[in-house]
């Protein structure tokens, strides 16, 4: 079978499981021959030998199944770095870029020195931080010991381990401590949401995307328990769903905090709630 086979076979099995059929194999099928995509689309006759072939389809069938492309590769590119992750972590997304630009534009701004990345996952919003700011002292945590693992796998990759991961159920773990800013893309999807995925066949890890009845359990919490976490003037920055952004709104300026703003994501939907407490 050629280049041009396989991504035509690929392609055909994946039609009713992936959204993006051809970009899926063209990427698998990279991987696979050790090659980059664009090398791929300039040998479509070449002829591919066994091992490949037998690999290549071993990754469409995973696919087919419902395991994200980031899954089977155990990798996503995140603003341009490579993040390790499996089975049990939630993917990276590219929204969640904005949650970072934004977090460095304030520390840059304010030069502010001390970050906490709750709900951590894969490390993504941390690590990239530190990586941007090598001067912010950022502590990640999360309550999931999976995420804890391929935490610390990205920790030594990216960053010859220089971030402190504290294993916490949100702040319960964190007595004392004080930040200049609080970054967390934390399990907001309904309960409704979050079954329909399961129904689906989505491979994500429920601990990851349930947010309760409105998909706002955690949020509310960490609204009302951030100021007492942050230095005078520290930043607050949620990641949520564009309808959870009025209610957040709502409960923010209740709670006292000050210059609260509310950006897009990609698709232009309400993304990401700012918030600053004097
Ligand atoms: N943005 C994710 C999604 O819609 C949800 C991630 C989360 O709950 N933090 O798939």
């Amino acid at each position: 079978m050629t280049i041009r086979d396989l991504l035509n076979y690929g392609a055909d099995s994946l039609k009713n499981s992936s959204e993006s059929p051809r970009l899926d194999c063209s990427i698998l099928l990279a991987k696979v021959m050790g090659i980059d995509r664009a090398s791929l689309f300039a040998r479509y006759s070449d002829i591919v030998d066994d091992p490949h072939i037998e690999q290549f389809k071993k990754f469409i069938t995973l696919r087919s199944q419902g395991y994200p492309v980031a899954y089977i590769l155990n990798e996503k590119e995140f603003y341009g770095y490579t993040f390790y992750l499996e089975d049990g972590v939630l993917t990276p997304r590219p929204d969640t870029e904005i949650l970072v630009e934004t977090a460095l534009d304030l520390i840059e701004k304010n030069s502010l020195k001390t970050g906490l990345d709750m709900c951590t996952g894969t490390g993504c919003i941390a690590i990239t931080l530190k990586k941007e700011c090598p001067k912010l002292d950022i502590i990640a945590t999360d309550i999931s010991p999976i995420s804890e693992r391929v935490f610390k796998v990205n920790n030594q990759k990216l960053l010859n381990n220089s971030i402190n991961f504290i294993h916490s159920d949100l702040f319960s773990n964190l007595k004392d401590k004080k930040f200049d800013i609080i970054v967390t893309n934390p399990p907001y999807l309904t309960k409704k949401e979050t079954e329909d995925r399961v129904l689906d066949g989505w491979k994500e890890p429920v601990l990851a995307l349930d947010g309760g009845f409105d998909g706002l359990d955690l949020i509310h919490t960490i609204i009302d328990e951030a100021p007492n976490y942050l230095n005078n003037s520290g930043w607050l920055l949620i990641e949520a769903s564009s309808n959870q952004m009025e209610d957040m709104k709502r409960s923010m300026e209740s709670a006292g905090y000050k210059n609260i703003h509310i950006l897009k994501d990609l698709a232009s939907l309400d993304r990401i709630i700012v918030g600053k407490y004097e």
